[in-house]
């Protein structure tokens, strides 16, 4: 055996170095949140080849004092605390004082900085843990980190690397999860040598939204606003319509962190599912700010995720938050007709198994810029905006949000330029039926928009309530079947069904053993009686379990009213103009009437505004 050796600083640095800097986008957290604590109120970043070769990070912070800056690259120096008592009311991002250690020991690092004290500035130069120079510089207030090489001198890391296009769009996508966390903050970002991303820092969530996520998404905000005192939740809800295939666009942050937390992510879901299909997520940007006392957030060492003390209520104040958001507005999705800058601007080809944000940047070849007039392109076939949502998102770069930006395109402010009143009783007189189209939808022209009911889905949806509101006001008279329905059931059916006899009875139903394994439905629901066949009934079982009936009482009788949708009016179906009327009214007065019972659109809506771009009256 070789002899022991306590190992050389320069050697425990490196090992420790991996554990922080994992790839160039750690290194651009470390710097970023640095430069967040020092009080910028800009931070420009700079990458090129994915960071592997230069990464730059230029605030206009604090600056580090001219006697310490050598001092900040030692392991455990740190400004932001002192003891670990301090540990529970720390404010700023990092407090560990491993980043700088751990970033030097593995790059060529040189840093120019100055305080407003000083009058000159102070370059300091550092690779792979060694000191290389200081010398005094002209500069301006802040601080300049470049770093260089990373891994340069621990290639077997750098082996675990991605391609530089997968590891920019890795910083491409921890920029803008910090620029969206920092919405006070001015952030830019430029890779190879074009600029990507540059939000104004004016505090608007919305601007920010609109510059990382673009317009059809800016478009379809509500905002999310709650305030009690010990949480205060700002933000805001994608409407349905731009309902995503994953969580990627679950954005939330606590106390200017991003953290990933399931009760957060739950509430979210939560508040959502009556306006979702299912493997449908939203779109939320959430600033959610909590007193520290009930939360843990160092529970984890790269501080991501964190829990919570009184979590149910917690959970129950961000439901009740993103919900009453949901239900203040009207959720017809709109048709876009456009394909809007996606044709022109869309630079990058992707990899086809990148994440979105490796789609996003790390350009190959030169950006484009939207072209301001519409190119003149044959007719696109419609398109209903939510469709074009559902595809696996498209993302390619974004017109940058600046002064000049906004003469060419609609400020992010104005996005919502329909506040739709459809829905409004007084509304109503105004409708004007147009006519049916396909046997399937109904057109209604309502101020500047033009609707689209699908009969089937609403009629669904309305028979589905009008269920479900009898059922639960018990306001039913039940209809006797003549003969009954005879049904077979399994054992493990039948006890559900002795289990539940008395709940099912409460809502309208007979039932009554006939001997073996059979049951006689002798009543239902007058609600159902058109739709009352074994076929249904053994639908109806199937959907039902221990666990299910349990957990909530109305799961019997949402089952139930889900029956009632079997009678619902087709597609591809002739109605009477009074029969449509007569529909509208009864879906329109509904509570959420965007959507049928299995979450599918009841009616999509379209504006003058898109026609008249389409037709090339206005550009
Ligand atoms: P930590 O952030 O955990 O304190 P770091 O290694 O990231 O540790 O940084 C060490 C110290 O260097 C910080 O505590 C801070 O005082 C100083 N520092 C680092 N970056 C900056 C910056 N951009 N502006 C001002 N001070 C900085
Ligand atoms: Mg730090």
């Amino acid at each position: 055996m070789p002899h022991i050796e306590v190992l050389d600083q320069n050697t425990i640095n490196k090992i420790a170095a991996g554990e922080v800097i994992e790839r160039p986008a750690s290194v651009v957290k470390e710097l970023m949140e640095n430069a967040i604590d020092a009080r910028a109120t800009a931070v420009t970043v700079e990458i090129r080849d994915g960071g592997l070769s230069l990464i730059r990070v230029t605030d206009n912070g604090c600056g580090i004092p001219e006697g310490e800056v050598a001092t900040a690259f030692l392991r455990h120096a740190t400004s932001k605390i002192r003891t670990a008592e301090d540990l529970a009311a720390v404010g700023s991002l990092g407090f560990r004082g491993e980043a700088l250690a751990s970033i030097a020991a593995v790059s060529q690092v040189e840093v120019i900085t100055k305080t407003p004290e000083q009058l000159t500035g102070l370059r300091y130069q550092i690779e792979g843990g060694a000191e290389r120079g200081t010398e005094e510089v002209g500069a301006p207030d802040g601080t300049t980190f470049l770093v260089r090489n990373l891994f340069f001198n621990t290639p077997a890391r750098r082996k675990f690397l991605k391609t530089a296009q997968t590891e920019g769009a890795h910083v491409a996508s921890l920029v803008e999860k910090m620029a969206m966390s920092h919405p006070d903050i001015s952030v830019r970002f430029i890779q190879n040598q074009q600029s990507r991303l540059h939000t104004s820092g004016n505090h608007n969530l919305k601007d920010i939204i609109y510059t990382v996520f673009g317009r059809d998404i800016a478009a379809n905000l509500l905002p999310v606003e709650y305030e009690s005192e010990i949480l205060q939740i700002r933000g805001f809800a994608g409407k349905p319509v731009i309902a995503r295939s994953n969580r990627n666009f679950e954005n939330y942050f606590i106390n200017g962190r991003y953290v990933r937390s399931g009760l957060v992510t739950k509430a979210i879901e939560e508040a959502y599912k009556p306006f979702m299909m299912q493997h449908k997520y939203p779109f939320v940007l959430l600033h959610l700010s909590i007193e520290p006392e009930y939360l843990d957030v160092n529970v984890h060492p790269a501080k991501m995720e964190l829990r919570f003390r009184d979590g149910d209520w917690f959970f129950q104040m961000i439901v009740q938050a993103v919900s009453q958001a949901l239900a203040k507005q009207e959720l017809i999705p709109e048709v876009t007709l456009e394909k809007e800058e996606k044709i022109s601007t869309a630079p990058v080809v992707p990899a086809p198994e990148a994440p979105r944000a490796a789609q996003a940047k790390e350009p190959e070849k030169p950006e484009q810029k939207p072209e301001k007039s519409s190119p003149v392109r044959g007719p696109e076939p419609f398109e209903v905006s939510r469709r074009k949502m559902e595809e696996e998102p498209v993302y390619q770069s974004r017109p940058m949000y600046s002064a000049a930006a906004e003469k060419t395109e609609p400020a992010a402010g104005q996005l919502d330029l329909f506040e739709e009143k459809f829905l409004e009783p007084e509304s109503r007189k105004r409708h004007r039926l147009i006519g049916q189209l396909f046997d399937t939808y109904w057109l209604v022209e309502f101020d500047d928009h033009l609707y689209l009911i699908d009969q089937h889905a609403a009629h669904e949806k309305v028979l589905y309530e009008r269920t479900m509101k009898s059922l639960k006001t018990r306001e039913f008279t039940s209809q006797l079947l003549n003969p009954p329905l005879i049904l077979t059931v399994s054992a493990a059916e039948a006890a559900l069904l002795e289990r539940y006899r008395r709940r099912f009875e409460e809502i309208g139903f007979e039932m009554e053993p006939f001997g073996g394994r059979e049951y006689a439905v002798r009543a239902v629901p007058d609600n159902l009686f058109s739709v009352a066949t074994k076929d249904l009934f053994t639908e109806l079982l199937d959907g039902l379990s221990d666990e299910l009936l349990a957990g909530s009482p109305d799961i019997l009788c949402s089952r139930a009213a889900s029956m009632s949708c079997k009678a619902a009016v087709k597609g591809n179906h002739p109605m009477s103009f009074a029969e449509a009327d007569h529909l509208m009214d009864e879906l329109l007065k509904l509570d959420n009437p965007y959507a049928c019972p299995h979450g599918r659109p009841t009616m999509i809506s379209m504006s003058r505004r898109e026609l008249e771009r389409k037709f090339r009256r206005i550009v």
